[in-house]
């Protein structure tokens, strides 16, 4: 197939190289990131746009792919899919699903979970909304650059399963730092800890495939001073959506909303700015009860 790829990052980079790599044709837009190997550069989201069966979009935000998917939807071949990977707001992705629907093409949201592990191993989970034609189109790109792609609804609906994925991760992700802490003040081994916990019913995936406490468990970003992997920034985006979202529906959400104010104080008021979210850990250690 032939593909247009614009958004090169930490996540699109690898999951572009890993198309390039299975034998698709390639053409990559990005304002700053560096062409993957494999990849065409083209001198503009549009010309990635010109001739390609799907173009993919990662980008960091709603706002900036609605003014991207503004630019290139007139220069996308009607019949063509348009599919937005980024974690964005329900409220974009079904704004794109519709302009693209007025000009005849196909559009999908399709979020990812996996991280730049994820992404580098080609093994993402991808959760899509959009129509069944649209999701057998972009399948075979999907089944290269990820393990899992489930079909969740209409459009809008792949973000929502991504928001409620991600309001589990920081909740979970907070309660493993601060469970790391306790455990550091009672005096019990960070190690056993982790053995203890990784095989009892505290386990998940913030413990058990992205621990956050150095040198125990898997390789993580705690292991590389707490470089991101997944920004504090963009975890708190996530909480953010989450709770625009629960707004909307009228749900009740009490600790998705406290971990959107913990990981906003990190952020914005304390050091997280930069660093992976697990660096929750070190911010657990260095404070005390107020
Ligand atoms: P990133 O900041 O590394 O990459 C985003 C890229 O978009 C950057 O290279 C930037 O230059 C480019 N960009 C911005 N505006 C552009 C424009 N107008 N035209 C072309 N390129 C533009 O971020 P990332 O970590 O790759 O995340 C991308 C998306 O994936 C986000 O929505 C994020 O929430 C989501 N996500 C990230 C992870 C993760 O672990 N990093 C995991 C799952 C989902």
């Amino acid at each position: 197939m032939k593909i247009g790829f614009i958004g090169l990052g930490n996540m699109g980079g690898p999951m572009a190289a890993n198309l390039a790599k299975a034998g698709h044709e390639v053409a990559g837009f990005d304002l700053t990131a560096p062409m993957p190997e494999g990849v065409t550069k083209a001198a503009s989201a549009t010309e990635t746009a010109q001739g390609a069966d799907v173009v993919i979009t990662m980008l960091p935000n709603g706002a900036i792919l609605r003014s991207v998917a503004a630019e290139v939807i007139p220069a996308i071949a009607a019949g063509a899919v348009l599919c937005d990977c980024s974690t964005v707001d329900v409220d974009s992705a079904r704004a794109v699903a519709d302009q693209a629907a007025a000009a005849g093409l196909g559009a999908l949201d399709a979020p990812v979970s996996g991280g730049i592990g994820g992404a580098a191993a080609g093994t993402l989970t991808f959760m899509i909304g959009g129509t069944d034609a649209g999701f057998a189109k972009v399948l075979p790109l999907f089944e290269i650059m990820g393990q899992k792609a489930v079909h969740c609804g209409a459009a809008g609906a792949g973000q929502a399963a991504k928001i409620c994925n991600n309001m589990i991760l920081g909740v979970t992700m907070i309660a493993t730092c601060e469970a790391f802490a306790l455990a550091d003040k009672l005096g019990l081994d960070r190690q056993k800890m982790f053995d203890v916990v990784s095989t009892s019913s505290g386990y998940s995936w913030s413990m058990n495939a992205y621990c956050p406490a150095p040198g125990v468990g898997p390789k993580s970003p705690a292991d590389n001073d707490y470089k991101p992997g997944f920004a504090s920034e963009l975890m708190l985006k996530d909480l953010r959506l989450s709770q625009q979202a629960a707004e909307s529906a009228d749900a009740d959400t009490p600790m998705g909303q406290l971990a959107a104010a913990l990981y906003a104080r990190f952020v914005e008021d304390e050091d997280g700015r930069g660093r992976d979210f697990s660096a929750m850990l070190p911010r657990f250690t260095q404070r005390h009860r107020e």
